[in-house]
């Protein structure tokens, strides 16, 4: 089955495997800047990582990339000169609060549609596109259960695995919940991971803490809002439009308040006693958040910015979590 790639969380995967075609929601492994075809200065990592891995791509027939972010949509512009797959720019907008607003995502998701379609992809009926999204909300509802079976790096890595490679696997909860492991309960808030930023769940346990909230946009924060069972038989394409675009909270929201609705729910219902911020060197969106963030949660805040270097992040980043354990425990 021929392979779509992206990153965003407003891409539904649903949408892309109704037409035939496999949807991965690629995890990115980061580039040192002298192996990477863009410049290392002002350019965000994780978009410096998308564009190497959309050039080197050997599987995917088609690439997705978003407005959602400044840099994603220069980074598009390269894209379309330097790769050979073809690629797509889907507008989503940052206002969502507008009927109009609503309305452009519909028709984005209608125009990503007949590009699919010219990449081999099929039409189909509205009963084929309850079934796949029946499929991935019960296997998505799975792996939110199975977050206390889990060890904090499992968890995030069955969220990541499954927006790479769908449904087919789902985690194993036969051995029931594990005993809680104790240590100062965390949360990572901030932009995607990358796959060297999972070892930071491991930094945090081997630190005496652990993290009971993934916030970030490749965790639980990227997923989107369960289906609701009766609307999605009569209208599935508008179920999926809300649980995507109205159900996923991010910075670029304009506004952005049901972030930190979401955020102030999650902290207090899972005893949060400080907050790791994920940022890459370079991402002003996540950057300018830091400082909202600093004022709105009365939490510690240990702000961990991911310049791409491997060795300095290697070097640096356990040391910093180490102490800012040390001083909560
Ligand atoms: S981390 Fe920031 S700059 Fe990089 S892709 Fe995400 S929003 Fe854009």
């Amino acid at each position: 089955m021929k392979t779509i790639i992206y990153t965003c969380p407003y891409v539904p995967a649903e949408w892309i495997a109704a037409h035939g075609l496999r949807p991965s929601r690629i995890i990115l492994s980061a580039v040192s800047s002298a192996g990477s075809i863009t410049r290392a200065e002002g350019v965000c990592p994780y978009v410096r990582a998308f564009i190497d891995e959309a050039t080197t791509e050997k599987r995917a027939c088609g690439v997705v990339m978003t407005t959602v972010c400044d840099q994603m949509r220069r980074a598009f512009d390269i894209l379309v000169r330097k790769c050979n797959l073809p690629v797509f720019l889907m507008n989503v907008p940052n206002t969502w609060q507008s009927v109009a607003a609503q309305k452009l995502y519909l028709d984005e998701l209608k125009r990503l549609g007949r590009f699919l379609i010219q990449l081999a992809g099929k039409s189909f009926s509205q009963d084929k596109l309850s079934q796949v999204m029946l499929e991935y909300d019960t296997v998505r509802a799975c792996i939110l259960a199975a977050r206390g079976h889990l060890t904090s790096r499992q968890y995030a890595e069955v969220i990541a695995a499954f927006g790479r490679d769908g449904p087919g696997t789902r985690p194993d909860n036969a051995e029931g919940a594990r005993p809680p492991i104790a240590g100062v309960p965390l949360a990572i808030v901030g932009g995607p991971l990358m796959k060297q930023s999972f070892d930071i769940f491991d930094i945090v346990e081997q630190s005496g803490g652990r993290i009971v909230l993934d916030a970030t946009e490749t965790g639980e924060r990227g997923m989107c809002a369960p289906f609701d069972r009766r609307r999605f038989r009569d209208d599935p394409l508008m179920e999926l439009a809300n649980a995507y675009f109205g159900g996923i909270q991010d910075a670029s929201r304009r506004p952005n308040n049901e972030l930190y609705k979401w955020l102030d729910h999650e902290l207090v219902s899972r005893g949060v006693r400080g907050i790791i911020f994920h940022r890459y060197l370079w991402c002003d969106m996540w950057h300018a958040e830091l400082w909202r963030l600093k004022d709105w949660v009365d939490l510690p805040v240990l702000d961990i910015d991911i310049g791409g270097d491997n060795e300095t992040y290697q070097h640096r980043t356990p040391n910093r979590i180490r102490a800012f354990l040390e001083m909560l425990q």
